[in-house]
């Protein structure tokens, strides 16, 4: 293999809650160490067990607007009342470095990351059907069956942005999901019109 410099991409993956995208992310983290993980800028409270730095960094809400508008965050968006954005800094960074950086975000942020970044990567995780990601929303809460209901339909609100997306990955089982994703990034990887320097190197030489 040629030694020429590759930029890392923007591999964005969304999906509503019960599609089970952290899975996911996380087998295919296991699967390839050219990429990492964006860790997001949030003014949403911890939950239990989360850490600052790991799971979000937890910020205020003016210390988030100031962020937003100093144009540190890459994209930012309000998701159920509170906000969340990229650090700019931390993605660029690491594509300049040659890792490919996730960005586990919700629709209106990948909107504008498809747009601002258009070889971005992008990957719409879906449950594999309606009465599974009722299965799994019942599954993971103690919420009364009102709350669930509006959880439901928030997921499927969510589930018909799919077709935005470059990619769309069934998760009916997170290995085969993760492995959809590694060989969709590695397809992109290869795109002629990001290896055109490989072809003058072999012509020059
Ligand atoms: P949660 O509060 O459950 O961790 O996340 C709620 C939603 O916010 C999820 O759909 C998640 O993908 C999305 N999210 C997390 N970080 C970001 C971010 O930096 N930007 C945007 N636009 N959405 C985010």
């Amino acid at each position: 293999m040629m030694n020429s410099f590759e930029k890392g991409k923007l591999l964005v993956i969304s999906g509503p809650s019960g599609a089970g995208k952290s899975t996911v992310i996380g087998r295919l983290m296991e699967l390839r160490d050219d990429v990492c993980f964006s860790v997001s800028v949030t003014t949403r409270p911890p939950r239990p067990g989360e850490e600052d730095g790991k799971d979000y960094f937890f910020v205020t809400p003016q210390h988030f607007q100031e962020l937003a508008e100093g144009g540190y965050l890459l994209e930012y968006a309000e998701y159920v009342g509170n906000r969340y954005g990229t650090p700019r800094g931390y993605v660029e960074q690491r594509q300049l470095e040659g890792k490919s950086v996730i960005l586990d975000i919700e629709v209106q942020g990948a909107g504008q990351i498809c747009r601002n970044c258009p070889d971005a990567v992008s990957v719409f995780i879906l449950p594999p059907s309606g009465a599974e990601l009722e299965r799994r929303l019942r599954h993971r809460n103690t919420d009364s069956d009102e709350k669930i209901r509006e959880r439901l339909l928030q997921a499927k609100r969510e589930c018909a942005e799919a077709g935005k997306y470059g990619y769309i990955v069934v998760n009916d089982d997170p290995d085969a999901a993760a492995r959809e994703v590694n060989a969709i990034l590695t397809a992109e990887k290869c795109r002629a019109a990001d290896r055109l320097n490989l072809v003058t190197e072999v012509l020059i030489s």
